[in-house]
């Protein structure tokens, strides 16, 4: 199973709402027309379907599928497909937008996409998993294609959903065709490097931040929140780059040490103890809100959505926010943020590293040659810090704040698009 995301909470603000409202405040400052608006908001192709399913009692369950291609103005759609009983069409057509403006922001020749299936995949087995997966392949086969449209795991779904899609996709069309979809296992296609390029890529954006307000790295500090997939990567790289990082944290509490954590000996206990940090000796205990107020240079959110709010914006004391989840700041929060000067490198840019090297995993497919760690490495830091300079040019150019003008670096690049190739 990949990454477990955590759905949004209902009672709080929508982290979807968020990404929006920071749309329309980027289209206005881009000056786009109310007919282009309209065009980027719809989406160009939604798509329901029932899937019946026999279950390992025999009896037949029908589940509901989606695949919602907000926008192939740049390219085939890319998207993750999760599984979750929360999944429905309003999610997933703002997620399939949100990927549209992360691929245009780091400029991969993609528009975006994003699939689901409302079902609980914690209680079914993994025979009644492919059985679904399998299903909503054919389904989708008509939507589906290298050229057309590639998901991607998200969450609820990992390596292995992805063989099972390649595989009934490739038995469909009489041939193997593994660049139908990205996070495929290593043996069937799928790249080096991408399980750390999420992580990889908010260390090159937190460096490249640090570069233009001429902090030196090896004088820095940092925390991190969140010591999963993308957290404890970034965590390790920016250790390795000089970087004191004083707390990181997990599900069970933050740990802090005001002399840096031993990040190695940290990676090895959570690897040890069942992937938490639960019981780090190392570190004196903290909680999480403690580890966001910390007066620390940089500070990385990678958990989860909406942890800065309104309530606790005005608690942050670090020098910038370099946001390895999606979503960890709320609309409401960016005001208080601005007004304190804090630099924030938004998800958008911030945490696509990861859709960075899927890219590469498909160019790899593409042109059936399998490309070394050291190659992917040096391109996918090279398209981060090329998007990161992007977005600050456009930021000191239109004095906004990076959030807004990664937004506005992205609606530019579809409308212009859009534009050169013409309607009907
Ligand atoms: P993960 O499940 O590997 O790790 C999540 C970490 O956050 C775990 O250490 C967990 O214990 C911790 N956590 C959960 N709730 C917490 C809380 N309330 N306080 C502190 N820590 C908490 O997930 P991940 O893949 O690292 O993803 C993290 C975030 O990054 C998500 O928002 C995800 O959407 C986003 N993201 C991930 C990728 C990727 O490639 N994995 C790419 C882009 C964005």
């Amino acid at each position: 199973m990949g990454y477990i995301e955590p759905a949004p909470i209902k009672d709080k603000e929508n982290p979807l709402q968020s990404m929006m409202s920071r749309f329309d405040a980027a289209a206005r400052l881009v000056g786009i027309s109310d007919e282009m608006y309209d065009i980027l908001k719809v989406p160009a192709r939604q798509v329901i379907v029932g899937l019946p399913v026999t279950m390992d009692n025999g009896s037949i369950r029908v589940f509901e599928g989606y695949r919602v291609i907000h926008s192939n103005i740049l390219g085939p759609s890319k998207g993750g497909i999760r599984l979750d009983p929360a999944v429905h069409l309003d999610e997933v057509r703002a997620l399939a937008a949100w990927m549209t403006w992360k691929c245009a922001v780091v400029d991969i020749p993609y528009g975006g996409a994003k699939g689901g299936i409302a079902c609980n995949p914690r209680e079914m087995s993994a025979g009644e998993i492919e059985r679904l997966i399998r299903a909503y392949t054919v389904q989708m086969l008509d939507v589906f294609g290298p050229d057309r449209d590639i998901p991607a795991p998200d969450m609820g779904t990992g390596p292995r959903e992805m063989a099972w899609i390649v595989d009934e996709y490739s038995k469909a069309k009489g041939m193997t065709i593994n660049g139908v979809v990205t996070g495929k296992p290593l043996v069937l296609g799928g790249s080096l490097g991408r399980t750390e390029a999420t992580g990889r890529g908010v260390t090159v954006a937190a460096l490249s931040a640090m570069d233009k307000l001429r902090m030196n790295p090896y004088r820095a500090t940092a925390a991190v929140q969140g010591f999963g997939n993308v957290g404890s990567f970034a965590a390790e790289l920016l250790h390795e780059r000089g970087v004191t990082v004083n707390a990181v944290s997990d599900i069970s509490g933050g740990y802090y040490n005001d002399r840096g954590i031993d990040i190695t000996a940290a990676l090895a206990y959570r690897n040890a103890n069942k992937g938490t940090l639960e019981g780090f000796t190392g570190a004196e205990k903290i909680t999480n809100e403690e580890l966001l107020a910390l007066a620390v240079d940089v500070l990385v959110p990678a958990a989860k959505e909406d942890v800065i709010t309104d309530e606790n914006a005005h608690t942050i004391q670090a020098r910038m926010i370099v946001e390895g989840a999606n979503g960890p700041t709320s609309a409401s929060a960016d005001e208080i943020i601005n007004s304190k000067g804090i630099m924030v490198v938004p998800d958008i840019l911030a945490n696509a590293g990861g859709v960075t090297v899927s890219y590469f995993e498909w160019v790899q497919n593409r042109i059936g040659y399998k490309w070394t760690l050291d190659r992917i490495n040096r391109r996918a830091d090279r398209v981060m810090k090329d998007a990161f300079d992007r977005v600050f040019e456009t930021s000191q150019k239109y004095k906004v704040p990076m959030r807004l003008a990664a937004y506005m670096v992205a609606i530019e690049k579809v409308a212009s698009t859009y534009t050169y190739r013409g309607g009907y």
